[in-house]
Formats: structure tokens, sequence, C-alpha cells
């Protein structure tokens, strides 16, 4: 028996395998820098250090509820459950559109929507407004912003401070790489790309205090390789793949940012756009409602330093504060004019068990037209208020036609409370409706209204390769 198992090749295979396992195991444990652990009162002391750099991850399209660090029980994201267990998650996050340009131009300049006025295709944001990536480039960063999304391109104006903004070169996927829309036309490339590029970037300018924008695509594509392919092929099982696939990605920059040693010199921010409707109230996708299922998504905060335990910050906060709470963690300029606030001290609360509160509402608004240019506004608002969201339609002859939901009866928005027992006009509660009335009193946002781009037709098809109708 020892002399056959000694003459086997198998058996010096099955060796070398199992070496090259171990040795490959404690490498990556002696490789792996972790960070320090850290405590809530290193949280302040981050202002005045100058050795630390951004990374902002934004995931289109993903909805919080489909992380299993969000409840979900599937182990769809263990890099970013593993961001959050030892950093600060936020645990309701309310974004600011469903539709991808007028929420990342509220996310970006802290500002509500109906202020930007970024609501259809030809909107561009003004170059008077002012942009993180401006404050951060004056204090001395390198900002990279690297795109798949072509709502974010730069004749959007979403290209404001940025030293490189590009959207890479697109190669082939991986092995058995697929997407639900894999019609001709489609957007092409993988979010591999930009993981790529952003390793390019990295050994090139890491050395540098740097600013990076990651905007994957993948979950707004359901795209996603072999390895991800496991929790089946329903849309919403395709759709978890695609997320499991993207958190590898930022699983993949994470490493880059080890193998750099740079990890314990970075703040690490994961967010998203907006989320995705799986029939929820009749419709898949996005762009169209405001919905908690597209209306609510992740924020993540990871700190160059371990928190144990990780903070949970249980109030609900708005897209519109990210930038507020970061330039305050680095003790940069605040945004002009900007509606979103500062998180600091909820997330100081949150660490010390105290319950603080903030009640400020939360606004969100989609219009319905956006991709018509030569069809009226249709404008659909929103505010999360306390546990309630409510909405209303602006558009003539809709206006009878609000609704609003309790959350700690009805978290999924099946009872509209609008609706009288007896027939009738529909209302709203007084202070809700009042809040509704308030974000429509509000002033135009201090840089003016947005610019009118033309686009041509290659650039429309780029924007209809992302599955969207654009007349
Ligand atoms: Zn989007």
């Amino acid at each position: 028996m020892l002399k056959r198992l000694l003459d086997s090749p198998w058996t010096y295979f099955s060796l070398a395998g199992l070496l090259l396992v171990v040795l490959l195991v404690s490498y990556v444990e002696v490789r792996t820098p972790t960070r320090p652990h850290g405590s809530v009162s290193d949280i302040r002391a981050l202002a005045q250090r100058k050795d630390t750099n951004v990374v902002f991850v934004v995931i289109d399209t993903l909805r919080a509820d489909h992380l299993h660090c969000y409840g979900d029980p599937r182990e769809t994201s263990p890099v970013m459950d593993d961001l959050a267990s030892t950093g600060i998650r936020f645990a309701r996050t309310v974004s600011q559109s469903s539709w991808t340009k007028a929420s990342m131009a509220s996310m970006w300049t802290g500002t509500w929507p109906g202020r930007t006025g970024i609501a259809r295709w030809m909107h561009s944001i003004p170059p008077e407004a002012t942009m993180p990536a401006e404050l951060f480039q004056q204090a001395g960063f390198y900002t990279v912003g690297i795109w798949r999304n072509g709502w974010v391109a730069p004749n959007f104006g979403f290209q404001q401070g940025f030293n490189t903004y590009i959207r890479p070169k697109p190669l082939p996927g991986p092995n058995g790489f697929q997407k639900r829309t894999a019609s001709a036309g489609a957007l092409v490339g993988t979010d591999e790309d930009l993981t790529r590029a952003a390793a390019e970037f990295l050994a090139a300018y890491g050395h540098k205090r740097f600013f990076l924008y990651l905007h994957y695509m993948d979950v707004h594509q359901y795209a996603y390789d072999e390895v991800s392919g496991k929790f089946g092929t329903s849309y919403a099982d395709v759709y978890d793949n695609a997320i499991h696939w993207v958190d590898r990605n930022v699983g993949a920059v994470l490493h880059e940012l080890q193998d750099r040693d740079l990890q314990r010199k970075t703040v690490i921010i994961v967010s998203a756009d907006h989320g995705e409707g799986f029939r929820e109230h009749g419709l898949e996708g996005h762009a169209r409602t405001l919905y908690r299922e597209v209306a609510e998504v992740p924020l993540i905060l990871s700190l160059p330093f371990e928190l144990s335990p990780g903070i949970v910050v249980p109030q609900t906060v708005a897209n519109v504060d990210i930038w507020p709470t970061i330039l305050d963690l680095f003790g940069l300029p605040a945004l002009a004019d900007a509606d979103g606030r500062s998180l600091l001290p909820l997330i100081e609360a949150a660490a010390r068990g105290e319950r603080v509160a903030f009640d400020r509402p939360a606004f969100a608004e989609i219009d319905r037209s956006w991709a018509r240019p030569n069809v009226d506004p249709d404008r659909l608002i929103a505010v999360t208020q306390g546990p309630y969201r409510a909405t209303r339609q602006l558009a003539p002859g809709k206006e009878q036609d609000v609704e609003y939901y309790d959350h700690t009866q009805d978290p999924w928005e099946a009872k509209n409370l609008a609706l009288p027992k007896n027939g009738g006009t529909r209302t709203l509660p007084l202070e809700l409706a009042q809040s509704l009335d308030g974000y429509l009193n509000l002033p135009p946002a201090s840089w003016g209204k947005p610019r009118e781009v033309h686009l041509d037709e290659m650039e429309l098809n780029q924007l209809r390769a992302l599955g969207y109708e654009i007349k």
C-alpha cells in the first residue's frame, strides 16, 4: 500500500498541491497587513492627518436589502459585509432619485433634486456648481474617476474636479461571463475593466495622496462570471449573482490597496445611486417610481483603522449627506449651499450607544418623462420622514394622486393609507403634506439652472445600451 502510494505520481501532485495551498494561505496571512484597531475618538482625529486617501465606490442599481449585511440571508456580499462589520453601516439610506443622473447630481452636490433641477436627459451640472472632487483637488489630492455609466459622462458635468475621468477600455470578460441584455449595442466590457483600471491607477499614483471614484455597472447589467453564478436563474437570482461578482471586484480593489499597505491610509465609501424593482409595485427595473425597492440603498464607511465592533447608525439618512460627512471627516471646506449634513455626530452617538433625534425629512424625485424631450415634465416627489414615506404627483390632473405608507406596519409599501375608506379625495397627513410643500418652495441651487447639452446619435445609442428607451 505504502509502496503503491510512493510510486503513484498522484501522491506527489497531491502533496505539491497541498503545499502550494499552505504556502498561498500563509502568504496571504503574512502579506495582508491589517489596519490598526481604532476607536470612536480616532474618527475626529482623522481631520488632522495628511496621509489619508479616498476610495468612493458607487454600485449602480444596488438596493440595500439584497446585501447580506442588510439582512439578506444569502451571502451575496462578503467583502462589503466585512467592510461594514469593521466600519460604519448606515441602516437606512434614501437615495434622491431612482434615475442615475438625477441621483448622482444630488449625491455629489449634497443638494435635493428639486434644487439641482437635474431631471431630464439633456440636463448637465453647470460649471458654477462646486463638486467634492474640486475641493479634494484643491486640497492637493490627485483625483480620478473611472465609470461605465454614460449618465455620469463628462458632458453631463460630472468630470468637474477630476485630474483624470475615464471610461475604461473594454476587454472580454472572464470565463462564462454573461449578462441579461446580450443584445447588439449593449454596454460593452465588464466591471473587471474598472477594477483593472483602478489597479493601474494605484500602481502609478498610489504613492500620491489620491481620491478615487469607481462607478460599477454590472449589477445594473445583471452581469456575472461562473464563480458568482450560484444563486439561481430567476430575475432576482441573477441580480444577486451580479452583486456577488461586483462584491468580488470591490475585494480585488481592497487587495490592491492592501498590497501597497494603503488600506491603513484610506477611507472607503460604498454607496449606490438607487435600487431596483422586482414587480413589488408592478414594475421591473428603476427610474419610474420612488418606492422603497428603488429608493433605499446601502451606505458603508470603512476607516483607515478597524472598529471592533463596527458601528451601525440607526437613523434614516440620505445620499445628500455623504459628502458633507466625508468633507467633515477630512477637515475640508463644506460644499456650498448643500442640504445634506455631516453624519459624524450620529456616528459618534451610535458608537456611544446613545440615540439622538435626527428627524430631518429625506426627499427624492423622478421626472417620469425624463427620456422624452418634447413631453411635459411628469414629476413625482417623495418624502421619507419618521416611519412614513409619502409621494405626490405634480403633473396637471394628477395632483390628487398621493400615497403614503407606514413602514412600522407595512415595510414594503403595499397599503396606501391615503386612500379613503369610503371613496372621496386621497389625503396626506398634514405634516407630510407640509414637508412636500416645503420641498417645492425651496429655492434653486445657488449655482443656477442646469445646462442643456446636445447629444449626437452615437452618444444617445450609448445611453440606450443601458436599456433605456430615449426618444
Ligand atoms: Zn443608476
